[in-house]
């Protein structure tokens, strides 16, 4: 079982899109799972939304009960990756118990280090397409006509919880409630990856933690 530990920004969604077609497990989001509740028309929905919304981190009851049904599909019985969670030590805790109930070993921690500067260009820049969900950068990566996806021509959207002030909250947040999970896997399996660079540096950078080592003798 793996973790994608990282600041917002530091391209946990992309990366954990590569782990999982390498690893052939699925990668799960709380994020995801959180606007897709989100999306439902009942004032639970409504709640969320607004909430999302403001960059404060969702309480651990609610991601924690929400991630708990995800991992209880079968798809999870041959290992996951979780994206963006844990993100307090208090899920970090709920988790550890999780695993051992089911007599899963510890999970490996991917650190993606990425510094405060560059990660609001990329939040700030970022536009995703709606249609094949393809993730554009206004700096880095710019689709070929502005606004527009390369792939199918649909209109690129920009998440609501992306604009600068509410960015800025994320990082707060980050660096106050989430950044002390560190110091809780810093004994475990961890690994630090510069994750700076571009998608392909930073994938190759992960490659070789998930891969046997190869025999150095026959
Ligand atoms: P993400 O897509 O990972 O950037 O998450 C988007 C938002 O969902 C965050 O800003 C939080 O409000 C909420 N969220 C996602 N994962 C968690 C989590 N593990 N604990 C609490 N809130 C979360």
């Amino acid at each position: 079982m793996l973790i994608l530990f990282g600041p917002p920004g530091s391209g946990k969604g992309t990366q954990a899109a590569f782990v999982s077609k390498l690893l052939s497990i699925p990668a799960i989001s709380t994020g995801d799972l959180l606007r897709a509740e989100a999306q439902r028309d009942t004032p639970q929905g409504r709640a969320l939304r607004a909430h999302l919304a403001t960059g404060e981190l969702v309480s651990d009851e609610t991601v924690g009960r929400l991630l708990a049904r995800r991992l209880a599909e079968p798809s999870c019985r041959r290992g996951f990756l979780l994206d963006g969670y844990p993100r307090t030590v208090a899920q970090a805790r709920s988790l550890a118990s999780l695993l051992k109930d089911r007599a899963l070993p510890e999970p490996e921690v991917l650190y993606l280090r990425v510094p405060d500067d560059h990660l609001l260009k990329r939040l700030s820049g970022r536009q995703q397409c709606p249609v094949c969900g393809h993730i554009y950068n206004d700096y880095f990566q710019p689709p070929a006509k502005p606004g527009i996806c390369d792939n199918d021509g649909a209109a690129l959207t920009h998440r609501s919880d992306d604009r600068e002030d509410v960015i800025r909250e994320r990082l707060a947040v980050y660096h106050r409630d989430t950044e002390p999970v560190l110091s809780y896997y810093r004994n475990g399996i961890f690994h630090i990856v510069d994750a700076s660079g571009a998608e392909q540096q930073v994938h190759n950078a992960i490659e070789p933690f998930l891969l046997p080592a190869p025999a150095l003798t026959r």
